[in-house]
């Protein structure tokens, strides 16, 4: 995510991140180098322009040359501004109505149908919600069909008329439905076009306008830039939405349709979508968004992340076959299960303060452990629960099995052995004895 405009932006505060002495003349260098990695990422230049004249203004007012700290405080400054210039605040969708109704917006393909299913599946398993998803594209059956896949996947109802070409009458239909049947929110998906025209933004008005729902969000893939701006402003006007939504970052590597939409329709971008799958989605925070832009890592959304796979019935029976000496394959198995629903590879070491940037070059395997399961799967039971069992016959016949050599098994025996060794340390006499064989 973002990677141009990190790399940029890195190497322009590369200065004031202390490599160097700090002056007004390199603080006047940097921030033009700032405003030409903004608007190399397709940052409006009139915003850009007005960023880095703000983050000047401050400097001056808080006498940053002065400081004990300078180039810390400019770093600061600028996270400060982008923090602020992507809405300051996280801000929430009202789910207030009885039902509380989600009218989505935005052009073809932007990913409308794929985010109403992740919103729908959020809003079940976070907020406890009973959604349900109404089918409002009258033109093209297939996208019907799309939804009810979609809704088969998460388990949530779909609502659909086909044969039915009157939008409003849909809609109206599908929240009358959610009434009867105890669902308390209702997400709305309506059709798009390949570009924005009178007889789509005169549907979408008369929609908005007979259901008035609780909520309009504007979708729009994050990897158009400035288009995704000039889309969302055209949407606005007719609509006057109450948040966007942008997906498709884990493909964008500029990142200017999320540093300048709020600037220019003044609404805040409520949510992201990092992927294909249903779970890809994550709430908009434009100070953690900061953060990993400028390569600080995203160290809060990582521990969220784990703590929402974190289970701590698991995790009790976990300690217990730890202190027993009972921690075998199948549970390393389990752990590893656990780390993949946290999200893809790239994603989670892009959120490790500085380690987005040491291995950015790295050919990163989205399947990481895809090797390491093949081996785990062509053990027998009794070999996962006791590895000491597995001599070299038994090494060949996995190697074998799961496509992988005897010496990556063997790999994985000592990785494994070495990590037993660590738990069972760090559960009985604790750190203490960890730490006298580090040399602490
Ligand atoms: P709609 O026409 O606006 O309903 O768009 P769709 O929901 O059909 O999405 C269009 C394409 O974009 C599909 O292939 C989706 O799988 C894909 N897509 C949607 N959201 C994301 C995302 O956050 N990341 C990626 N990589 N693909 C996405």
């Amino acid at each position: 995510m973002f990677d141009n405009l990190s790399d940029k932006l890195d190497k322009a505060l590369h200065i004031l991140k202390g490599h160097g002495q700090i002056t007004e003349v390199n603080v006047a260098e940097t921030l033009k180098e700032v405003r030409r990695a903004l608007v190399d990422a397709d940052v409006n230049y009139k915003i850009a322009k007005e960023f880095t004249a703000t983050v000047k203004e401050k400097a001056l007012g808080q006498n940053v040359l002065k400081s004990l700290k300078p180039g810390q405080l400019m770093v600061k400054l600028v996270k400060d501004e982008l923090t602020e210039l992507m809405g300051g605040e996280v801000a929430e969708v009202d789910l207030s109505g009885k039902p509380s109704v989600i009218l989505m917006s935005g052009l073809q393909g932007s990913g409308k149908t794929t985010f109403s299913g992740k919103l729908a599946n959020f809003l079940k398993t976070k907020k406890t919600k009973k959604p349900l998803l109404v089918a409002c594209d009258v033109y093209r059956p297939a996208a019907i069909d799309q939804l009810h896949v979609v809704g088969d996947q998460i388990n949530v109802e779909v609502f659909s008329d086909k044969g039915n070409n009157d939008p409003v009458a849909i809609a109206t239909a599908g929240i009358a439905h959610a009434k009867a049947n105890g669902h308390n929110v209702v997400i709305i998906d309506t059709a798009g076009r390949l570009a924005v025209d009178e007889v789509m933004m005169t549907e979408i008005a008369n929609i908005h306008e007979a259901i008035t729902p609780n909520e309009t969000l504007f979708v729009v893939d994050s990897m158009t830039g400035q288009d995704a701006v000039n889309t969302a402003k055209a949407f606005n006007d007719v609509l006057n939405f109450d948040g966007v939504i942008l997906t498709k970052l884990d493909g964008d590597t500029r990142g200017g349709a999320a540093i300048s939409i709020k600037s220019v329709v003044n609404k805040p971008i409520k949510f992201i979508g990092t992927g294909e799958k249903m779970e890809a989605i994550d709430v908009f925070y434009p100070s953690r968004m900061a953060d990993r832009i400028l390569g600080m890592g995203d160290v809060v959304s990582l521990v969220e992340r784990a703590q929402e796979q974190f289970d701590e019935e698991e995790a009790r029976k976990l300690q217990k076959k730890i202190a027993k000496n009972q921690f075998g394959f199948d549970d390393f198995l389990k752990q590893i299960q656990q780390i993949k629903k946290m999200g893809n590879m790239k994603d989670l070491i892009g959120m490790i303060p500085g380690a987005g940037k040491m291995m950015k070059n790295m050919d990163i395997d989205d399947d990481a452990f895809k090797h390491i399961e093949a081996i785990i799967h062509s053990m027998t039971l009794e070999e996962r629960t006791k590895p000491q069992i597995i001599n070299s016959s038994r090494k060949k016949r996995i190697g074998a099995g799961s496509g992988t050599s005897v010496q990556q098994v063997n790999q994985l025996l000592k990785q494994f052995d070495q990590m037993s060794k660590m738990m069972k340390m760090m559960q009985g006499g604790g750190g203490k004895r960890m730490m006298q064989m580090m040399g602490k």
